[in-house]
């Protein structure tokens, strides 16, 4: 059997790339290496609750996942936003409009009036830029720089002034402004993620794609300059050094993670450029990474109210920015009736600190004192899961954003595409990776889908 296209990797990109080629009437093969669908945006069950790896909202203000979802037959349900931003003030919280009134307030807007008037084709220019230098030019107020940074910190996990990337925030802000009338948007997808792949691929399927789970590709095959296949990984002897299985193609998407990219091909196969980039942006301290916790408990765990993204940029003794989101305010059936579930994160920097399970370890006991004086109700927690996030992303911060990212082709090698958040693409998580899809889609495609005529590329 020979398929137009290979997805390697049944992630949010894969996914969207796949479902997206198949209804342009394109023969796909998705092969994903895990027995379940979503890559990072998985979830599962535990003690009742609907956990995924992290706290995965979405910033999709409706012209990605919402809309590749609409074309598929599938509708993406928005649970209702935050209501409100509350943010830590050294020892106690309050509203986020507390940090800027007066001459800050003056600021922001003038902030938000330039950037409306800034094209998208501009903020490709500030990929070197912090938010900080770019909003200089406009205020020098600290209270305008801490609402954009206290949400950068939310969305972005980085958290020194001059680590928030300006062309990646700014991409976020202009669009949540322009198609929500918000700084901010974000959502939890009404009935969980699970689900939500689960049908993606069940229409998938119905267009004639098929998928194969449980399945890992060992390598992309590269002759003469020109893709001819994958190789997959014999499922009944995974750890034979054997040829594999050979399945014809005459195109590639690679949604695996830069970090995955290398060992897919032979040595030598990769333009040097191309590899020396995904190795710098695979680097572990290039990571996006935060410790935190899970939190069950009978009373909502929350800052001020129960549907709110709350943000802080240094708890009492861990020093680190970081949110905290109850989920059950989104979507009460992620949880057993009449528990709450809360997930706190607190971002640090890999560059400094990859690695170092002491420091680690110290943090997390710091940051759950710090939690029980933030939000008393966590003292009463049914139970409390620690987590490390080590695979967010690649981080963006200025110098690891925008171009400096693998394209969604790969010139040197015909019929050969990556895709994933991991490559050249904006947004946030889940929403840039749906994008990186969409965009990767058409490229493979030469054209550009009348559907997503208004969805901006990079
Ligand atoms: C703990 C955590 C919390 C997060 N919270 C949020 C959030 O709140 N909001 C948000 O928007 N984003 C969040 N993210 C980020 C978000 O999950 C990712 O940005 C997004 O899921 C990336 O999708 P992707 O398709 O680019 O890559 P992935 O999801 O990584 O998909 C790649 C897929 O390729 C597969 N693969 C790799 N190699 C092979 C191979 N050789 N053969 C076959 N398959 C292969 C992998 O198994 C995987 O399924 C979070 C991430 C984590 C880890």
């Amino acid at each position: 059997m020979k398929y137009d296209v290979v997805v390697v990797g049944a992630g949010t990109a894969g996914l969207v790339s796949a479902s997206l080629l198949a209804l342009e009437g394109k023969k796909v093969l998705l092969v994903e290496k895990h027995k379940y669908l979503g890559g990072r945006a998985m979830e599962h069950r535990f003690r009742g609750h609907q956990i995924g790896l992290g706290s995965h909202l979405v910033e999709d203000p409706g012209d990605s996942l919402t809309k590749v979802c609409e074309l598929m037959g599938l509708t993406l349900v928005h649970s209702e936003r935050s209501d409100s931003m509350p943010f830590w003030d050294k020892d106690h919280w309050g509203p986020i409009q507390n940090q800027y009134s007066g001459e800050a307030k003056v600021g922001l807007k003038r902030c938000i009036e330039a950037l409306m008037e800034t094209p998208y084709e501009e903020l490709d220019t500030l990929d070197h830029l912090s938010m900080r230098e770019w909003m200089s030019k406009y205020t020098k107020e600290e209270g305008a720089f801490l609402v954009w940074e206290a949400i950068s910190i939310l969305e972005q996990i980085t958290d020194k002034p001059y680590d928030h990337s300006a062309s990646e925030n700014l991409y976020v802000r202009k669009m949540h402004y322009e198609k929500k009338r918000t700084a901010g948007y974000s959502f939890w997808p009404m009935g969980g993620w699970e689900k939500l792949w689960k049908d993606m691929a069940a229409k998938f399927e119905g267009l004639g794609g098929e998928v194969r789970l449980s399945t890992t590709v060992k390598r992309v095959e590269v002759v003469d300059g020109r893709i001819t296949g994958v190789t997959l990984k014999d499922r009944d002897r995974p750890d034979e050094d054997d040829d594999g299985e050979f399945v014809e193609a005459d195109q590639v998407v690679i949604n695996a993670p830069v970090w995955n990219i290398p060992e897919l091909f032979e040595e030598g196969v990769l333009p040097f450029n191309l590899l020396q980039r995904v190795k710098m942006l695979a680097d572990n301290r290039n990571k996006a990474c935060w410790l935190g916790y899970w939190i069950a408990a009978k009373e909502p765990v929350i800052a001020m109210s129960e549907r709110e993204m709350a943000s802080f940029q240094a708890t009492p003794r861990t020093g680190l920015g970081g949110f905290t989101l109850n989920f059950t305010g989104y979507d009460p059936s992620v949880s057993p009736k009449g528990e709450y579930l809360t997930c706190v994160g607190a971002a640090f920097d890999a560059t400094e600190h990859w690695g170092d399970k002491a420091w680690i370890d110290r943090k997390f006991e710091e940051f759950w004192l710090d939690i029980e004086d933030m939000m008393p109700a966590s003292k009463g927690a049914l139970w409390k899961k620690k987590h490390l996030v080590t695979t967010y992303g690649v981080i963006n911060k200025p110098g690891l954003v925008g171009a400096v990212r693998p394209d969604a082709e790969v010139r040197e090698i015909e019929g050969l595409y990556l895709t994933g958040d991991t490559t050249r693409s904006r947004g946030i998580g889940i929403d840039k990776a749906a994008r990186s899809g969409i965009t990767t889609t058409e490229v493979l495609l030469g054209k550009r889908l009348p559907q997503f005529a208004d969805t901006v590329r990079y």
